[in-house]
């Protein structure tokens, strides 16, 4: 049985998709939640929803975690006011998919800042406060992309392999604060990332799959719970692939 009552957690790209169901599941284990994305009025939807249904403190905060300013601003309100976060999940992601040949500067840069320097930020922001309270769970939401790469997909697939490298670091940096940092690789989740696809790369995705369909959201939020829970204290600097059995 998950118990997360009293802790505290951050979910980046908290306001759809999968940072969304991960903030359910959370709220669903007693844990009280902090959302952030650039969005303050879907994130305020997300809140409601989650009140309606536990009984958990949340609040948003509008914030760009591709952009360090906006980044710190939102970790020092929370740590001023309530002292601790004993969670840290690094989820806003964003994809700008181009060949290579046709790849603008600005689809790479994007892409590598709000996904791969967003959770640099991120992680930036809250460890001197992991290392205070000699407590944290760092999960780093990755993809399968990032482990096999993927054709038009040169920049996602280096941000998610920054993120797999940064995650190994850091873990070996903080593993003797108690503070553990994992890193968790969906394959073909349905959110409205995915949506985009069209049918023709969907079947080909679909063909595959061991299991023969595709992820829902809350398949990453279960293991994000997990994670984020004393059943995983032992586990460190790992990536866990929740793909349906395509690695
Ligand atoms: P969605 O596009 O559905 O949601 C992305 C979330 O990130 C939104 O809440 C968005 O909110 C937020 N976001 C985007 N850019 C920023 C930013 N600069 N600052 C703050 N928040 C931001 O994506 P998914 O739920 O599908 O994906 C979530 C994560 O999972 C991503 O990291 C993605 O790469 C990863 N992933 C997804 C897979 C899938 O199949 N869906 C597979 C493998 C990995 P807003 O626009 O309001 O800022």
């Amino acid at each position: 049985m998950i118990n997360l009552k009293n802790q505290k957690a951050v979910i980046t790209g908290a306001s759809r998709g999968i940072g969304k169901s991960i903030a359910f599941k959370l709220a669903e284990h007693g844990c009280d939640l902090f959302l952030l994305s650039r969005t303050e009025s879907t994130l305020n939807n997300v809140k409601n929803k989650i009140l309606n249904q536990f009984n958990v403190k949340v609040e948003c905060y509008a914030t760009d975690t591709g952009n360090p300013k906006s980044v710190k601003k939102a970790f020092s309100e929370i740590i001023s006011k309530y002292k601790k976060i004993d969670i840290l999940v690094n989820n806003a992601g964003i994809t700008r998919d181009n060949i290579l040949i046709r790849m603008s500067e600005e689809e790479w840069e994007t892409v590598i800042n709000t996904n791969l320097t967003g959770y640099f930020n991120c992680c930036k922001a809250v460890i001197k406060q992991m290392i205070k309270q000699k407590h944290g769970r760092i999960i780093n939401i990755s993809s399968i992309i990032g482990l096999n790469g993927n054709s038009g997909q040169i920049n996602y697939a280096a941000s998610k392999a920054g993120i797999i490298g940064l995650t190994k670091s850091l873990s070996k940096e903080v593993g003797s604060r108690n503070i553990t940092v994992n890193a968790i690789a969906p394959g073909f989740i349905q959110t409205e990332m995915t949506e985009k696809l069209d049918k023709i790369n969907k079947e080909k995705f679909l063909n595959v799959i061991p299991l023969k369909c595709f992820g829902k959201p809350e398949d990453v939020a279960n293991l994000v719970s997990f994670l984020a829970s004393d059943n995983a204290s032992y586990i460190t600097g790992q990536t866990i692939n929740i793909d349906g059995g395509i690695n």
